[in-house]
């Protein structure tokens, strides 16, 4: 069978980039943690849950419906009880709230228990926060993506610009420093590299390097 390939890291550090190229160029499937506790998000703000009562928001998880399509380009749909909020979980407000959905533990257990479902069979590419340390724990492949805090907000930064939201770099680089403090102070399955990670640094290196290390590492 395929191997799985599990890709962790903090927030802005080219996570998705690197693991959708390497999915396509292996011709594996790309999976986007981060996607699932963003609609959840999304859900519990609609129904105005109050993100730091882990229980109304941990039952409201357990019986939603969350669904990664495939789309074009290996770019995934993201199915909400069957309505697509691509777009919709991507704005600044769900980026803000996200991580405070992500810190409770009853949501996490929901969400952990679909993703290693979706990886049973392998040949996935999975990026989070807990893919190497929680999720696919015996994936044969893990990598640590991180990159600075600036170059981190920066990129960000475009990323919306190009979807029309204005952020200034002070603002972005404060809200991922935060974001990042809540995903690795957490109790339940903080952001740490997993023993067994590979560690890189993208400051120093283009997305297509990263691609290139992790594919020979897939063949060796
Ligand atoms: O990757 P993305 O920025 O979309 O992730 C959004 C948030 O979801 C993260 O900041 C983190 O709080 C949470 N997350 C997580 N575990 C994962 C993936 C994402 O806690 N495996």
């Amino acid at each position: 069978p395929k191997p799985n390939i599990a890709i962790d890291g903090p927030a802005g550090a080219g996570k998705s980039t690197v693991a959708k190229m390497v999915a396509k160029e292996l011709g594996y499937l790309y999976i986007d943690t981060g996607a699932m506790y963003r609609a959840v998000t999304l859900k519990a703000l609609r129904e105005g849950l109050d993100l730091n009562e882990p229980v109304s928001v941990g039952e409201m998880a357990a019986a939603v419906s969350v669904e990664l399509i495939a789309g074009d380009d290996h770019n995934l749909k993201v199915l909400l009880d069957g309505e697509d909020v691509t777009e919709q979980i991507r704005s600044p407000h769900i980026s803000r709230n996200v991580s405070l959905t992500a810190s409770i533990p009853a949501v996490r257990k929901h969400l952990v228990k679909l993703q290693k479902e979706m990886a049973k069979q392998g040949g996935v590419v999975m990026e989070g926060r807990d893919i190497g340390t929680v999720v696919l724990p015996d994936a044969r492949i893990k990598i640590y993506l991180t990159a600075s805090t600036e170059e981190r907000a920066r990129r960000r930064r475009e990323e919306l610009f190009a979807k029309g939201y204005h952020v200034d770099q002070e603002q972005m680089e404060a809200e991922i420093l935060e974001r990042d403090r809540i995903d690795t102070s957490r109790e339940a399955d903080p952001l740490t590299p997993a023993p067994d990670a590979e560690i890189i640094d993208c400051s120093s290196f283009t997305a297509e390097k990263v691609v290139k290390m992790i594919k020979d590492r897939v063949l060796t």
